[in-house]
């Protein structure tokens, strides 16, 4: 079935569950495996939970939902976003919409390079160790190729070595110097952890010998700073605001000029504002079946990285036109780990229809941007309460047993009365039902 390519899909907030299964199976081309888990919570078999960890004892859910109105790299994209967090799918989808005037988001992505390290103790001469090992580049390297044929076939493979010894911290250091090897690899498609660790696994030997070492540790390092990702929006300041008044655009704008500055100098805001943006990341990597704890690792490690932790993100109005830009590592992958075996995330890739790391890439960057223009301009105006009360009253509303048609004027009643609680909720449901007769 042909896609419809527009990601723009007015009111489909409002439909019912299975009118928007209905509608995205019409417009995004889902084969009947996909749509069978999506119509009928066709989840992960236990079985093969069973043979994903140790001590199995079931499954576990989230809701699934669906981000409108992104384009990224001229392309639209609808994302599946697994998050139990209200509010987070509405503001990316309206900053989306922001974002998407003019080109849309633009992204970066560098080369897949992920870092292997092997931790090598009691190196005697560490200089000589030190040039004996980057002598024997060459040899190392094709050693780490053998490993992995088939990502050599697929134009992958261990790239570079670099040496860095890490000093002793002094006399109260408990181990003194250490040797540290990284191997570079291009790992293409994969989010590479098995492939880095097999690699550097298999080279301490040969590295214990050249240095005269000891190996210790042989693993990936979640800090892929090799593989980056950049992804810049623009919106004109006389767009934002609902109203069109060029004053509210004008001062929106200043707001989240202001906020980013905040993160930008101060950590503790930093620590938040970062958050407001891998919570659009996170919840693209856990329904696509990502390991969202190595991205996450990965970019605060990053956002560190000057000795101070800082923004992920920076935010600047000039000439009238508000620029953002995001840049962080996203070591993903649409090969290994749970892709192929589970259910939810097959049809997560099929509903976003990518087919390459470097486009799940973009597109978890563009999200991280759109997430963090969302959390700002509701920062910088009515507040982050404001949009999450809203779901807060819903779901209280739902939970004393209020009808569908009951809740928007219950939830309005409650956000004027500025009492979001069971007890306010019971008393003016009892008014509403009560003023009908
Ligand atoms: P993997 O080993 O399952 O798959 C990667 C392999 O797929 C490659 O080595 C290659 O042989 C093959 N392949 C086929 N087509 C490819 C293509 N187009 N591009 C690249 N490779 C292709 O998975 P992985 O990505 O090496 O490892 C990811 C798993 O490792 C994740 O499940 C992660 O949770 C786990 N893990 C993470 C850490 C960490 O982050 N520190 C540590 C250990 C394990």
């Amino acid at each position: 079935m042909s896609r419809d390519t527009n990601s723009r899909w007015p009111g489909f907030f409002k439909l019912s569950i299975p009118e928007r299964i209905s509608q995205l199976a019409q417009r995004a081309g889902l084969d009947e495996a996909d749509l069978r888990f999506l119509s009928q919570g066709e989840h992960l078999p236990q079985h093969t939970a069973d043979h994903m960890i140790e001590n199995c004892i079931g499954t576990f859910e989230l809701p699934l939902g669906l981000a409108m109105n992104l384009r990224v790299d001229s392309t639209d994209r609808l994302v599946p976003m697994a998050i139990e967090e209200p509010s987070v799918l509405a503001g990316l989808s309206k900053a989306a919409r922001y974002l998407r005037q003019g080109p849309g988001i633009s992204t970066n992505v560098t080369v897949p390079l992920m870092i292997g390290q092997v931790q090598l103790m009691g190196v005697p001469e560490l200089d000589r160790a030190k040039q004996r090992v980057l002598d024997a580049k060459p040899e190392l390297l094709a050693l780490a190729n053998t490993l992995d044929p088939k990502l050599i076939a697929v134009g992958g493979g261990a790239r570079d070595l670099e040496v860095r010894i890490l000093p002793s911290e002094g006399e109260d250091d408990p181990v003194g110097t250490m040797f540290v090897v990284h191997i570079i690899v291009d790992v293409r498609d994969a989010m590479g952890a098995n492939a880095v660790n097999t690699m550097a696994e298999h080279l301490a030997p040969r590295l214990e010998e050249l240095t005269g070492g000891r190996a210790r540790l042989r693993i990936l390092s979640n800090l892929a700073d090799r593989r980056l990702v950049v992804a810049r929006g623009q919106v004109p300041v006389s767009k934002l605001g609902s109203n069109g008044d060029p004053n509210v655009g004008a001062d929106i704008a200043q707001g989240v000029m202001e906020a980013s500055v905040f993160a930008e100098r101060d950590p503790y805001r930093a620590a938040t504002h970062n958050k407001g943006i891998m919570n659009g990341i996170d919840a693209v990597l856990i329904a696509l079946g990502q390991d969202w704890r190595a991205v996450e690792s990965g970019a605060h490690a990053f956002a560190a990285r000057s000795g101070r932790y800082r923004a992920l993100s920076r935010w600047r109005v000039r000439d009238g036109v508000l620029h953002g830009e995001v840049e962080l590592p996203l070591a993903v992958g649409t090969v290994g780990g749970i892709i192929e075996s589970h259910p939810a995330v097959r049809a997560a890739f099929a509903i976003l229809d990518i087919h390459s790391a470097a486009e799940l890439a973009s597109v978890a960057a563009a999200v991280g941007l759109a997430q963090n223009l969302a959390a700002l301009i509701a920062l910088a105006t009515v507040g982050i309460q404001h949009g999450h009360m809203r779901l807060h009253a819903r779901k209280i509303g739902l939970a004393l047993g209020a009808a569908e048609e009951e809740l928007g004027p219950l939830t309005e009643e409650l956000q004027r009365r500025g009492r979001i609680d069971s007890e306010t909720a019971a008393a003016v449901l009892a008014e509403l039902r009560g003023s009908r007769g």
